[in-house]
């Protein structure tokens, strides 16, 4: 890989985050968010003639899994898939009753693509508490976030942080492990947890992880539960955005999120950063 683009799709309430290792083409996908009219799988095929290795779900709430119906056509299916294996019939039942038939077709996709690890030329490792363990430590109302996959992902310099739907003990806990905290240490790229909500936001998360240089948030219009502290440079160090200081970047002001990466001739490490 000589260059690497990060992808976070505008998908209003939900997450998909594209990762894309260039000239090899190698796709990790991570969840199922999506748009009416939009879907991020298509466009990964139409606009880019990509298609995801691997798709990775962080957990099966319907806002991470809401394009599960492209990912079964054949055209768009994703080539492998990862996830934890969860009492499906319990995921079900704490699914709004009129999107409880994702977690279905997200059992008809197990069955249709093969599990598989990430097999690109960078590092990813998926860190997770089970869905027991998650249950026992958590309690049973907020397990399947507290189950996310807390995924990060390093290239020579580049360290990218997913932080899946984790809530506010649940990350603590995570970030508080100290393999996991050892892993995560100086992001550079964070997608916060549970779409940068309040509840997501332990404040020790900046300790054990360092300040990320930036933080990228997927959320809707009319999320009123985003931390404001993620935009300040408290918890981030700012990058340079249209001609501005940012300290994050969000899905509803910015739209789909573009994120270059490569190393220049003097060896030095490079990022631009656009919307689209
Ligand atoms: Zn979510």
């Amino acid at each position: 890989m000589n260059k690497l683009e990060l992808v976070v799709f505008n998908v209003g309430h939900g997450l998909s985050v594209a990762l894309i290792e260039r000239p090899e083409n190698y796709v990790t996908l991570v969840d199922l968010g999506a748009e009416t009219g939009f879907t991020p799988l298509k466009y990964l095929s139409l606009n880019m003639k990509l298609r995801p290795d691997v798709l990775f779900i962080t957990h099966p709430h319907a806002d991470h899994l809401d394009d599960v119906e492209t990912a079964l056509d054949a055209r768009f299916s994703p080539l492998g898939l990862h996830f934890q294996i969860y009492d499906w019939q319990d995921v079900k039942k704490r699914e709004m009753k009129d999107l409880a038939y994702k977690v279905d077709d997200f059992l008809k996709l197990q069955k249709q693509v093969s599990f598989r690890n990430y097999g690109g030329s960078a590092r990813l490792t998926a860190w997770r508490y089970t869905p027991e363990g998650a249950r026992k430590s958590f309690g049973e109302t907020s397990y399947v976030n507290n189950s996310s996959l807390f995924l990060v992902y390093v290239w020579r310099d580049f360290k990218i942080t997913i932080a899946g739907d984790l809530e506010s003990d649940g990350m603590a806990g995570m970030v508080g492990t100290k393999t996991v905290q050892e892993a995560a240490l100086s992001t550079d790229i964070l997608i916060p947890s549970h779409h940068g909500h309040k509840n997501g936001f332990p404040t020790e998360w900046i300790e054990k992880m360092g300040k990320p240089y930036v933080s990228i948030i997927s959320v809707q219009e009319r999320d009123k539960s985003v931390d404001s502290r993620y935009n300040s440079s408290e918890f981030a160090r700012g990058i340079q955005f249209n001609g501005e200081t940012r300290y994050s970047l969000t899905t509803r002001k910015d739209g789909n999120i573009m994120i270059t990466m490569w190393y220049g001739s003097d060896g030095g490490a490079r990022w631009s950063f656009a919307s689209f």
